[in-house]
C-alpha cells in the first residue's frame, strides 16, 4: 500500500485551451488534457468560481466595482478629481492610491482602482475587500477548497497571491521537501500579462509557457523524491484573444447628456459596459445609442440566467453592453492603452475557454469552472488516504453544484 501521496494543484490565469494546443508543455507529464467552459466575467469572476464551486449569482463575485453610493469608502476621491488629469491619469499615482485606501480601510484583498474617474467612484463599492484564499474571503460567504482543507485539516501548502511566482515556486518546493503537506496550491498570474501586453500568438508566451514547464517538472522531481505517488493538475480560469479592434463607446453615451448618478450610472470594464438605469428615459436613450453597433451587443436576460451572472437586484449592473471577441473598448474605466490580448468576452467562445492538464485522469472531470473544487476536494481526500495522512474528509458539502443549467 502506498503511504504518502501528494496532490498539486497549478493554476495558470489565462492559460487557455486554444493557447495550450499551440504551445508545447509537458506532454509526458501531463497526459490528460481537456476544455474547460470559463464563466463570463475576468478573473475576478473565474477565480471565486474555481475556488467555491458555486456560479456567479451564489458567490456574488463579478467585476471589482458595483453600484452603492451610500456604502461607497470612495468618498474622498471627490476632492482628488479636482487634480489635473496630468496627474491623476498616472498609473504609478493610481498604484500608490490603491494601496493607501486599501491600508486606510483595512483591506486584505486585491485591491485596485484602475482607471476609474476620481469623480465616479464616490458611486462604487469594491467587492474584493478580502482576501479570497483567507477564511471568509468570499462575499457572500461560501466556504472554498481552503476552508475545506483547513476543516478536515489537510496539511496544504498555499501561495501567496502578493508574492513573485518565483518566491511562490521556491516556498512550495521547501513545503514539499519537508513532506509534511498532502496538497499543494500554486498561484501563477504572470502569463495574463504576457498575454495582454503581446498577444496570444506572440513568442513571449511560448517562452513563459516554457518557464512554467521547466518550474513545474524540477517541482513535480523534487515531489516524486519524497512521496511514493505524487499527481499534478494544471488549470486555468480562462484563455485570451487576439484584439484586433478597439471601440471608443464612451463618447456615445456621455454625448446623450443624461447625468451621472441621477439618470444612470455605468462601469466601462475592458470589454462590457454595465449600466444602472434610474429612470426609463435614461434606459431608452442608452439602449438606443449602443443599439445596432458592429461591435458588440447588449445581453439578454436569458444569456445572464445560463451564465449565472444573473445577479439578485442588478448587483452588478441592470444591462450589459458586450463588445465581441477581439474588440476591446478604449479608452474605459479599466485602462487607456492599447492592448494587444484580452479576455471577458462571451464565455462560448473558444479563446474564453480554460483547460485542465493532468497527470492523472480527474476524480471528477471539470467540464467548468465551477467543477474544479469538487475534483479538488475528491483529489485532496485521495491524497489523504494515505498512511498518516488526515482522518477521511466529511462528504463534499451540499453547495457543491449537483445540478447544473446546460447552455442550450
Ligand atoms: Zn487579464
Amino acid at each position: 500500500m502506498s503511504d504518502r501521496r501528494l496532490a498539486v494543484f497549478a493554476f495558470i490565469d489565462a492559460f487557455g485551451w486554444e493557447i495550450l494546443q499551440r504551445n508545447p508543455f509537458l506532454e509526458e507529464e501531463l497526459p490528460h488534457r481537456a476544455p474547460v467552459e470559463t464563466v463570463f466575467g475576468y478573473s475576478s469572476t473565474c477565480i471565486p468560481t474555481i475556488l467555491t464551486g458555486c456560479m456567479p449569482r451564489e458567490h456574488g463575485h463579478f467585476s471589482c466595482f458595483y453600484y452603492n453610493p451610500s456604502g461607497s469608502p470612495f468618498g474622498l476621491c471627490r476632492t482628488l478629481s479636482l487634480l489635473p488629469k496630468s496627474v491623476t491619469r498616472r498609473g504609478r499615482v493610481r498604484r500608490y492610491l490603491s494601496k493607501g485606501l486599501a491600508r486606510w480601510y483595512g483591506y486584505d484583498g486585491y485591491f485596485q482602482i484602475y482607471n476609474m474617474p476620481f469623480d465616479k467612484l464616490p458611486y462604487f463599492d469594491y467587492s474584493e475587500k478580502r482576501d479570497l484564499y483567507q477564511p471568509g474571503g468570499i462575499e457572500n460567504g461560501q466556504p472554498t477548497v481552503f476552508d475545506y482543507f483547513r476543516q478536515t485539516r489537510l496539511p496544504f501548502h498555499l501561495s501567496n497571491w502578493r508574492e513573485s511566482e518565483t518566491r511562490n515556486l521556491e516556498a512550495a518546493v521547501q513545503d514539499i521537501e519537508a513532506g509534511g503537506v498532502r496538497a499543494v496550491y500554486l498561484y501563477f498570474y504572470e502569463l495574463d500579462a504576457v498575454l495582454h501586453n503581446h498577444g496570444p500568438e506572440a513568442p513571449q508566451v511560448q517562452e513563459k509557457i516554457a518557464w512554467y514547464e521547466e518550474q513545474l517538472r524540477q517541482l513535480l522531481h523534487t515531489a516524486r523524491g519524497r512521496y511514493d505517488e505524487v499527481r499534478l493538475f494544471v488549470f486555468s480560469d480562462h484563455g485570451q484573444a487576439a484584439i484586433t479592434e478597439e471601440a471608443d463607446l464612451m463618447p456615445r453615451v456621455d454625448r446623450l447628456g443624461l447625468r451621472y448618478g441621477q439618470d444612470y450610472a455605468v462601469v466601462w470594464d475592458s470589454t462590457m459596459g454595465r449600466f444602472w438605469f434610474f429612470h426609463d428615459e435614461a434606459r431608452e436613450a442608452i439602449t438606443e445609442a449602443l443599439n445596432g453597433l458592429d461591435c458588440g451587443a447588449w445581453v439578454d436576460d436569458a444569456t445572464l440566467e445560463r451564465w449565472g451572472c444573473d445577479f439578485p437586484d442588478g448587483k452588478y449592473g441592470h444591462a450589459f453592453f458586450l463588445v465581441r471577441p477581439g474588440v476591446l473598448i478604449n479608452p474605459s474605466y479599466m485602462g487607456e492603452v492599447r492592448l494587444a490580448g484580452m479576455h471577458g468576452y462571451t464565455p462560448e467562445d473558444r479563446d474564453s475557454t480554460a483547460m485542465i492538464a493532468s497527470s492523472h485522469p480527474p476524480a471528477v472531470l471539470p467540464r467548468r469552472l465551477d467543477d474544479h473544487y469538487a475534483m479538488m476536494v475528491a483529489e485532496a481526500e485521495w491524497a489523504a488516504g494515505g498512511a498518516g495522512g488526515p482522518a477521511p474528509a466529511p462528504p463534499v458539502p451540499a453547495h457543491v453544484p449537483v445540478k447544473r443549467e446546460e447552455a442550450a
